[in-house]
């Protein structure tokens, strides 16, 4: 069933999270604090005592993000990163359940005085590290952003490889940032059916792929992220996204294309996950050849009512 599949916050709602917890950058850490919760426990590193020791009374110089990840960023070269994993949550206030509420990081000097991690399944992580450790551990294994990376880049990554393309979109070593959701949404605007070999793709369809990544990420990250039926992912402030009312196929099995309006959306199954696409305008050939005419290079409004 779809709607059982794990929905993992993507680049867009990880991004939505960094800039929803920006102004606590100037701010101070007191102290951490993992509250009271029945349920089992994230993993921490390192453990609370040590956590909340190396950090008390340290400044959040700047929030980042790697790929699916949250980085605020301390003095004296320190990260919390924190990965948020299926249903974990970044809230500066008002989280959707108590019981559910992981680590609480109080703060002071500014105008926010608590940063949340809330995550009702408990799969998220929260790790304390040192440069040389994001280094080793995080950007040593990270493919390129997916909001920076090259068409000439992606094609060279990946234009050997005899997976299909949706699943190598999938490879945070190759290209870093996207999963399920927009995996899906770039091959359709890209107009690639998602089971192409890597290596039967033509230059100019990589260039597409990477032009439609960048407007699909950005259109999303506008909207901030997607939520969907089961409700799960949250801005800082657990406000919902909107960029699921823009989804072109993506859970949108046996309703007509918005594009084409001739084709029925398909779902297939590739490694164990879901795909959606429109057959018609997705052809393994290439672009169906009633769209070339019309094609535009980024968003297409008739897509996004
Ligand atoms: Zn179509």
């Amino acid at each position: 069933m779809v709607n059982e599949e794990p929905r993992v916050p993507e680049l867009p709602e990880v991004e939505t999270m960094r800039r929803g917890i920006l102004p606590i950058v100037g701010s101070r850490i007191e102290s951490a604090v993992r509250p009271p919760c029945s349920r089992r426990p994230i993993l921490l590193t390192p453990r609370i005592d040590t956590f909340n020791r190396r950090l008390q009374g340290k400044k959040i110089v700047d929030i980042g993000r790697r790929g699916k990840r949250v980085m605020v960023e301390i003095e004296d070269s320190l990260t919390i990163v924190i990965e948020p994993r299926m249903t974990g949550l970044v809230l500066l206030s008002d989280p959707p359940t108590r019981d559910h509420l992981r680590l609480r990081i109080e703060l002071s000097g500014g105008d926010n005085e608590q940063l949340l991690f809330w995550d009702r399944r408990g799969l998220g992580t929260v790790r304390l590290l040192s440069a040389k450790e994001v280094k080793s551990n995080i950007d040593d294994k990270l493919g390129t952003d997916a909001l920076e990376i090259t068409a000439d880049e992606l094609r060279k990554c990946l234009c050997k490889s005899i997976r299909a393309i949706k699943v190598a979109l999938l490879d945070q070593s190759d290209v870093a940032g996207i999963g399920n959701i927009y995996a899906a949404e770039i091959l359709f605007r890209s107009g690639v059916d998602p089971r192409t070999r890597c290596n039967r793709l033509a230059r100019n369809q990589w260039r597409r792929i990477t032009t439609e990544m960048h407007a699909v990420l950005n259109e999303a990250i506008f909207y901030e992220g997607s939520t969907l039926s089961d409700g799960t992912y949250r801005n800082a402030i657990n406000g919902e996204g909107s960029f699921q009312a823009h989804h072109s196929v993506y859970d949108r099995e046996g309703k007509p294309c918005r594009r084409c309006g001739e084709g029925k959306i398909r779902r297939i199954v590739q490694t164990q996950r879901s795909t959606f696409f429109c057959p018609v305008c997705q052809r393994k050939t290439g672009i169906h050849r009633s769209l070339l005419g019309s094609w535009r290079s980024t968003s297409w409004p008739e897509a996004i009512e």
